[in-house]
């Protein structure tokens, strides 16, 4: 941001986005300092960045350990106030203090408090996609009615917002001249296993991302191709463009973050090591450049960059990401918490990695997707799409 400081509050602060993002901002002291964060129940993680960035206050969502932290930030001298949780997180998200709020909670659990920081007319930096993926008409009608500068940090799309025409975040952009969107996706660690193997597949080999370190959520998602079905429906509502112009492009490298295709057969890219700092320090300092301490790019130890199309039999999470966003009102919300409630299952070993595709068409298909119009539709839908699909492992779900 330009001129003075600013004050940042970081929500999902000991997450993987979290880290990259207070990494940062430990560069650049003269540009922001630390006001607040909020995080689950890492009660270490936050203790240490307390230690380090002296926030003036920080959240903790679980009330078990926001004791814990008061116990621990007293021992250790530090005058921090600690609230909790959700109405905390929405407390340090609205906070006059703050000019910039990232969003970094993964799941439909960041939903309430980055919304909070829309209608409270931050500049919010969303890393929580699962939050558009569930609400995004009224997300994005709220970020329009509260004046919000909304820069997304999902390397995809913010890749894109850097590839597409300048704008006035403020205003809804114009696709004039501009022919389709073209997200990258890494294609995770299986991508060209065979379909019987991926019925074996483990908790720790979906983990390991061939490229990116993530958060295990996102990382799983990563493996079944759920995010770049997710990504689809971010960028769908991030900017307004229709369903048929948003295309998914399988790049194994991670080098090439996605492409924008104008009109004349110009196709624009933004290129980069995969590492979030780079889209974090694009985020926070736009529309100025920062070092954000990521090393150079060097295209001359790239042997290649491969493109190829993606494999919607072996994968079909992305196909049902697509279907829920054609039907449109809470289908998105219902898709994302069954995939929510199939990731955690398949963490904890209740079901196989090909179980998840199963189980969230499973649940599209018995649940009604009503409206997304209000919140409370929103939040209906989600817990619909929980019920459903925890009642389906209960009866179809079995230890791998
Ligand atoms: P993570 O699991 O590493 O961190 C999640 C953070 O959210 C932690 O700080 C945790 O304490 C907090 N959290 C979890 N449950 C919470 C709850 N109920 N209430 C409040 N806080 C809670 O996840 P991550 O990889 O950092 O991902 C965060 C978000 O960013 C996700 O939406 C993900 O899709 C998105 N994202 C991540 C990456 C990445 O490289 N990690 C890239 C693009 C987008
Ligand atoms: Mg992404």
């Amino acid at each position: 941001m330009q001129s003075s400081r600013h004050g940042v509050c970081v929500l999902g602060a000991t997450g993987s986005i979290g880290q990259s993002t207070l990494d940062v901002l430990r560069r650049h002291p003269e540009r922001w300092w630390v006001e607040s964060l909020g995080a689950n129940q890492d009660v270490e993680g936050m203790l240490a960045a307390c230690m380090e960035f002296m926030p003036r206050v920080v959240t903790m969502a679980d009330e078990q350990a926001a004791m814990r932290l008061k116990v621990a930030l007293k021992a250790a001298g530090l005058l921090t106030e600690v609230l909790s949780g959700e109405e905390g997180m929405e407390t340090i998200a609205a906070d006059a203090a703050s000019a910039v709020v990232v969003a970094a909670i993964v799941g439909a659990a960041g939903l309430r408090s980055s919304l909070a920081a829309v209608r409270a007319g931050k500049r919010v930096l969303l890393a929580n996609k699962e939050a558009l993926v569930m609400s995004g008409a009224l997300f994005m009608a709220e970020v329009a009615a509260h004046g919000a500068t909304l820069i997304p940090l999902d390397s995809e799309h913010n890749a894109l917002f850097q590839c597409l025409p300048a704008i006035d975040v403020r205003t809804p952009r114009s696709l004039a001249g501009i022919d389709s969107l073209l997200l990258t996706a890494s294609g995770g660690p299986f991508l060209d296993w065979p379909l019987d193997r991926l019925l074996t597949v483990t908790p720790e080999q979906a983990c390991a991302h061939p490229n990116w370190s993530m958060g295990k959520k996102i990382s799983v998602d990563s493996a079944s191709l759920m995010n770049k079905g997710l990504e689809v429906i971010e960028a769908f509502w991030l900017f307004s463009m229709p369903l048929e112009r948003i295309k998914v492009v399988v790049h194994p490298q991670s080098i090439v973050h996605s492409m924008v295709a104008y009109a004349d057969g110009s196709v624009l890219a933004q290129l980069g090591l995969p590492d979030m700092r780079t889209p974090i320090a694009h985020a926070l300092a736009w529309p100025e450049r920062v070092p954000s301490g990521v090393a150079a790019l060097d295209l001359t130890q790239m042997s290649q960059l491969t493109f190829v199309p993606p494999d919607m039999q072996r994968f079909p999470c992305l196909r049902l990401a697509y279907d829920a966003l054609r039907q449109g009102g809470g289908a998105p919300a219902l898709l994302n918490a069954a995939n929510e409630v199939a990731v955690d299952a398949f963490l904890q070993r209740h079901m196989g990695f090909m179980q998840i595709p199963a189980l969230i068409e499973s649940v599209l298909d018995r649940a009604a997707s009503g409206c997304a119009q209000t919140l409370d539709d929103v939040f209906a839908a989600d817990a619909q799409g929980r019920a459903l699909a925890n009642e389906w492992i209960h009866k179809r779900g079995v230890v791998v």
